[in-house]
Formats: structure tokens, C-alpha cells, sequence
């Protein structure tokens, strides 16, 4: 047998932790790991000394082209190829009628996903969709089996903005995705708080975008975390939590966790990074919700990642451009910022160059439990059988972050100047070299739309050997 390529004198990398070893790859998955001598011949060696080979990143919270980010599939694919991000999951939107909607009047949950699919022609790397319900409408229950049945495993709510939802609805459609086995994804924070706030701070003319995180505390964040996940236990839903940024939303988290099986978490790779001191430094471009933090909530975030309570790192991509950042007031500023480029590098550097953690802990919560998580079978490990989405990554390559560099339309970073000790130096989707140094050299339009399956969640926590 010969394949199509072999990756070897790399040092493997998984969530289990680190091995020498090589790869073999044929017609697009990982067919056997192991001693380059034990390994079929290929057509193509690839030749990974000094580097890190890893899982493609799975990144399970990103916005592309709809109201929340003007992206495109190709240059918000291309960022994620860049970075070594191999699959994403974007959102299917049910249409509302609103300010903040692109549409005019009601549609359906699968309409949202038609036309997320319908954008996703132009892919460079693999996609799934997470339904999002924005109305009280009790029609989109009769349409949970069918959207499920088109590969929409997992639906998102808000609890705030004008497409949020009551917890009274909150907790009936709960009951609905639960009875399916599928997973409920939540924005929390507490609305009424957060609007009354808002309106006073423009009131007193606070629009300084020091203000902007004062409008939504972390005590917000908790609130509302602490009335869903309280309604999802009762109900029996398999919970994921959103954006986790705070000690306090966190600590809510951690209290109904028990033995994780139910209830998950993600935080994201700003909240991790970033202080608040970045509204002084860069204005409205860190506004994200919810906002980032003080110091003491990054080490929380650590904490919780270590001990397991956050499963994930995410982005929360959103591609705006400056002039919907450069306003006068953080109140008519977007909320969001880009990352999906540099945010395996950024929390990789982190993570183990600064806070001295093991890169198997990174793999886990980028690459393997995301995917699982979320009902991606094939994808965020190495092991044979599963798809060939593969990251080399130089762990001792460093670079400065320059937002000229950007695949996204984004023209800026939130990261920018940022010194950082490892970089990406090829991803391949599906056993194509997709990305090298930085440049897209795969076709866009190779990326799929992956179907997934109703996730069964057992007893969260660490895989690794190790810690
Ligand atoms: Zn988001």
C-alpha cells in the first residue's frame, strides 16, 4: 500500500499528551500513527522536525457573514486556515424582525440553515451551524426534529439583545432539545440589568468606552448563567455555556457541574489574555460581549480550565471593520472583534510559555473536547480513521502580531503587538494543505459542511495522562 502522505519527525501532540511519531495519511484520513518505520511508503513525506503536529483546531463559537460579522466564508475560512483552525461552527439564524436583523419579517430555523449552507460554497475549511432561536414562537419546536435531521445538533439562545428570550420560553424549549438529545447553547446575561444601565450611562453622557464594561458586570453574566443552568438540570438538556468571562460566572458553573456530564463550558482566548486596561489602550476595538475583564478573572479562567470546569477556548469571531469600531460613543460601536487567525497561537503562548501548561491541555480544549462537545466524530484527534485535519506548529518560531497580516476583513486586531513563541506553519483539511506560513494555498470551496450527529455527553473532565 502506498498513501498519499506521511508527516514525520514531529512531535505528536494530542490530548492525551506528547510522542514522537508520524503520521500516514490517505485520501483523507489519518489511516495510521506510529514509528515512520512501521508506516506504509507514501507519495509525499512531509518532514516535521522541530515541530509540533496537533489535531486542526475546532472552533465551536464564530460569526461569518450575517449581521455579526461582514466576513465571507473565504476570508473568514481563509483567517481559520491561517491559524490552524480546521473546522468552525458559524450560526443558522431564524429570521426576526428587528434593528439589529437583516430581514424583514419571521422565517424559519431551516431557512437559517439554507442559507448558511448557500454561503459556505466558498469554504477553505469545514463548518458546521448551530440553529439560533430569536423569537417566541412555539412553531420552531415542530421544527427541531428536521433541523436535527439536517446535521443541527446543538441550538443557541440569548438572553438579552432584542433577539433574547424570557426564561419562561427559555425553559419550554429547553424541554424540547432535551427530549431530542440535542444540546442548548446560552448567551447569559441578565437584559433588564443590562439596559437599565446602558440607558443611564447615555443619559450621563458615559461614552467613553471605559464605561462599556461597567454596563455589563460580571455579576450580570452570573445572574442569568445561574437561571439557565438551574432550568436546564430540571429539564434534563445537555448545557453549554457561551463567552464565559468572569470568577463569578464561572463560579456558577463550577457549582452546578457535579460530575460535568450535563453542563459545559467555554471560555474564549481574549478573556484569557486581555484586561480591562485595553479600553484605554485600544477604545472601542476590545469591546466584546461580555466585556473583558479584570486580572483577577483571568486567572479564574485558568483555574477552571485546569481543573476542567471550562471544556473549551473559543473565539466569539466577529469580522467588523474599523469604521463600525472608530464611533464617537462605545454604545453605537459593534460588539465583537476578529481572532479566528491568531487564536490557537495566542492561547497556545499563554498557556504554556507563560503559565507553564502542558500543550496536551491546549489540544484538549481547542481541538478534542470542542469536537466532541458538539458531535464532530471525526475530527480534533489523531487517531486513525478520523479526518486529516492536521496543524504543524513551530513551538519555538516567534512573531509579533501585525494585523496587516489579516485573512479576515477585519483591519485590525485586538492583538496587535502582541509577541508571541509559537506559530502555525501548515494546516491541511481533510489531508490537503490548506495554509503554509501564513499564506492560503488551498482552493477555496474544499471545505464541507459537516452533518453532526446528537452528541452523548458521559463524565466530562481531563483526558490526558498527565496533571
Ligand atoms: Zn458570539
Amino acid at each position: 500500500m502506498v498513501v498519499d502522505r506521511i508527516i514525520t519527525g514531529g512531535t505528536l501532540v494530542t490530548a492525551e499528551g506528547s510522542a514522537s511519531g508520524a503520521i500516514a495519511i490517505d485520501d483523507g484520513r489519518i489511516v495510521a500513527v506510529g514509528d515512520a518505520e512501521n508506516l506504509p511508503d507514501a507519495e509525499e513525506t512531509v518532514d516535521a522536525t522541530g515541530q509540533f503536529v496537533i489535531p486542526g483546531a475546532v472552533d465551536v463559537h464564530v460569526h461569518v457573514d450575517d449581521m455579526f460579522s461582514v466576513d465571507s466564508y473565504e476570508t473568514a475560512t481563509g483567517a481559520a486556515a491561517a491559524g490552524g483552525t480546521t473546522t468552525y461552527i458559524d450560526f443558522a439564524w431564524q429570521a426576526w424582525d428587528g434593528d439589529l436583523s437583516l430581514w424583514d419579517e419571521p422565517g424559519t430555523l431551516l431557512e437559517g440553515v439554507e442559507r448558511k449552507r448557500e454561503k459556505g460554497a466558498d469554504a477553505l475549511v469545514d463548518y458546521g451551524l448551530h440553529g439560533a432561536i430569536t423569537r417566541e414562537d412555539p412553531a420552531v419546536f415542530d421544527e427541531l426534529a428536521d433541523v436535527i435531521d439536517a446535521g443541527v445538533t446543538s441550538f443557541k439562545m440569548f438572553t438579552t439583545y432584542e433577539h433574547g428570550l424570557s426564561n419562561g420560553f427559555m425553559r419550554r424549549a429547553m424541554e424540547h432539545i432535551a427530549e431530542e438529545g440535542a444540546v442548548g447553547v446560552f448567551h447569559t446575561e441578565d437584559d433588564s440589568v443590562v439596559e437599565e444601565l446602558t440607558a443611564r450611562f447615555k443619559e450621563e453622557g458615559k461614552g467613553d468606552p471605559e464605561w462599556y464594561p461597567k454596563s455589563r458586570p460580571d455579576y450580570v453574566e452570573a445572574m442569568a448563567a445561574d437561571d439557565a443552568v438551574r432550568m436546564a438540570k430540571e429539564t434534563g438538556l445537555q448545557y453549554y455555556g457561551i463567552h464565559t468571562s468572569s470568577r463569578a460566572a464561572a463560579d456558577v458553573i463550577d457549582s452546578y457541574r457535579e460530575d460535568g456530564s450535563q453542563i459545559r463550558a467555554e471560555t474564549c482566548t481574549h478573556y484569557c489574555t486581555l484586561d480591562d486596561s485595553v479600553f484605554e489602550e485600544m477604545g472601542n476595538l476590545p469591546m466584546i460581549a461580555p466585556p473583558i475583564r479584570k486580572p483577577d478573572d483571568i486567572e479564574a479562567m485558568f483555574e477552571y480550565i485546569r481543573s476542567g470546569t471550562l471544556d473549551v477556548v473559543s473565539t466569539d469571531h466577529c469580522g467588523y471593520r474599523l469604521d463600525q469600531k472608530e464611533v464617537d460613543n462605545w454604545w453605537d460601536s459593534a460588539f465583537g472583534a476578529n481572532a479566528l487567525q491568531v487564536s490557537l497561537p495566542v492561547f497556545y503562548d499563554e498557556a504554556v510559555n507563560r503559565r507553564g501548561l502542558d500543550p496536551a491541555l491546549v489540544v484538549e480544549v481547542m481541538c478534542t473536547n470542542p469536537a466532541r462537545t458538539f458531535g464532530l466524530e471525526g475530527k480534533g484527534t489523531l487517531e486513525p480513521g478520523t479526518d486529516a485535519d492536521v496543524v504543524l506548529f513551530d513551538p519555538e518560531e516567534t512573531y509579533t502580531i501585525d494585523p496587516a497580516d489579516n485573512h479576515s476583513v477585519s483591519e485590525f486586531s485586538i492583538y496587535e503587538g502582541r509577541e508571541l513563541q509559537g506559530k502555525v506553519t501548515k494546516t491541511f483539511v481533510r489531508g490537503e494543505l490548506v495554509a503554509a506560513d501564513g499564506e492560503i494555498v488551498g482552493e477555496s470551496g474544499h471545505g464541507e459542511f459537516v452533518s453532526r450527529e446528537v452528541p452523548e455527553w458521559g463524565p466530562a473532565g481531563h483526558t490526558r495522562t498527565a496533571e
